[in-house]
């Protein structure tokens, strides 16, 4: 997968996607990112991306045109149009079934807004759609651009180990996952459930899934609407979901 990104501050967006997993993932070739500085496209010579929004108000607006010819710049660096994303409060909310739609695409642009945002045209004529990251207002579109480019990144294949490592994580599956535990076995007095340490994998496989559904239905109870449950284990949900009420 290729993801672009718009910004005004690269370096924060590759501070971040440039190490650890993500990091290793690009020099690897599994995945490619690039962090395009907006201000390349200005057209001026004091190189201006923003100004007085129409109307009066508070705060300057991102213009149009750098965005809209740095946008056509990375269609012809990648041969196609990618889908094209404004990070803003006033989109969907991201959340894993969200990520796993747009892991379906080859590439993926984001444009990271600032001061008061983008001018409407600009959103009109070029953006597919709208995500934020949470109800709550960020200074700039880098924060949230980063927050998605790594969320993607670890569902595209070769950038984890396996497909299982974020398969049986919280969120995939409509679960939260189950509790883990490492070295020492016996750490403050308390032990290691004894079936983790057993060797026997149908038990463990069965443990962790009967954990998933008690620890989701303990602290995100809303999300056991979406998941597929037995009748079992629907009725153990039910009957933590009856403890709790009352
Ligand atoms: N005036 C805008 C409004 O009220 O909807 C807010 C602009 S915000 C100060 C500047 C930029 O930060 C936005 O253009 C967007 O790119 C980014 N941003 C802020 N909060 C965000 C959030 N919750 N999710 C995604 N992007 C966000």
């Amino acid at each position: 997968m290729r993801i672009d990104i718009i910004t005004l501050f690269p370096e924060m967006c590759e501070a971040v996607l440039g190490e650890s997993i993500i990091g290793r993932a690009r020099k690897s070739g599994a995945l490619e990112v690039n962090c395009h500085q907006l201000r390349d496209y200005a057209f001026d010579k004091h190189r201006r991306v923003d100004d007085a929004p129409y109307g009066g108000g508070m705060g300057m607006l991102m213009m149009a045109e750098p965005i809209a010819l740095c946008f056509e710049d990375i269609c012809k660096q990648t041969g196609t149009r990618p889908h094209f994303i404004y990070m803003s409060p006033q989109g969907k909310t991201l959340n894993q079934n969200k990520l796993k739609e747009l892991a379906q695409y080859d590439s993926v642009c984001l444009l990271c807004g600032h001061y008061e945002g983008v001018d409407e045209r600009l959103i009109e004529e070029y953006i597919d759609e709208e995500i934020s990251i949470g109800d709550y207002v960020l200074t700039g579109g880098e924060l949230p651009a980063v927050v998605l480019a790594d969320a993607l990144a670890r569902m595209v294949p070769g950038v984890l180990s396996s497909d299982e490592c974020f398969e049986l994580e919280s969120h995939y599956n409509g679960l939260l996952e189950y509790p883990q535990y490492t070295r020492p076995q016996v750490w403050h007095g308390k032990e290691v459930p004894e079936v983790l340490t057993s060797g026997h994998h149908k038990n463990i496989t069965e443990y962790r899934r009967r954990e998933s559904v008690i620890r989701t239905a303990k602290k995100r109870p809303e999300l056991l609407k979406n998941a597929q449950l037995s009748q079992d284990e629907q009725r153990l949900a039910d009957s933590i979901l009856n403890e709790k009420n009352g």
